[in-house]
Order: structure tokens, then sequence, then C-alpha cells
């Protein structure tokens, strides 16, 4: 979005004055993209605010519909939790 204040908040529809880097109302900036306050940590892969609990473990445990390339993903998961579990119990016996 290409947004310059002055102007209305594209985010929250508050009024920003000139020469202001962010909304003073809701966070919102132009490294965020003028989306919100809660959008600045996009990058970090966070859920955002129409985030579906019930979706995400549907997805995560099986009923969901999945991609191929989700499956592996979740496979590799499991594959590299298992590995971490036989390297602490080893290291565990090893030390007795
Ligand atoms: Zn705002």
């Amino acid at each position: 979005m290409s947004f310059k204040p002055p102007g209305q908040c594209p985010a929250c529809g508050e009024w920003v004055p000139r020469g202001a880097v962010a909304c003073n109302d809701c966070g919102a900036c132009a490294k965020s993209g003028w989306k919100g306050h809660a959008d600045v940590y996009d990058g970090l892969d966070l859920p955002d605010d129409d985030f579906d609990y019930d979706e995400y473990i549907a997805e995560e445990f099986g009923q969901g519909k999945r991609s191929a390339r989700q499956s592996r993903e979740l496979l590799w998961r499991w594959v590299a939790a298992i590995l971490l579990a036989v390297m602490i119990v080893g290291y565990l016996m090893s030390a007795r």
C-alpha cells in the first residue's frame, strides 16, 4: 500500500498527521504496509486475527485437507521429534 501521511490510516481510519511515521492509534506504519499493528510481525509467521484454532488442529492432526507438501513437512517434524527423543534417552542411559 502506498499510503503517506497526512491522511486517514488505512488500518483503523484514524487521522495520521503529516510527517508521522506510524499511526498513533493502531501503530500501523510504513514498514508494515499500513496494515495495522498486528501485522508488523508478519515475517515471523504468527497467526493472524482470523486464526481459526479448530481449523489449525484439523490441519495438524489429519482431519483437514492437506497438501502433499504439508504432509511431508509434518512427517519430517515427527522424524525430527523422534530422533531427538532417541538422542535424549540415549544420553540419559549413558549418563547413568
Ligand atoms: Zn491506525
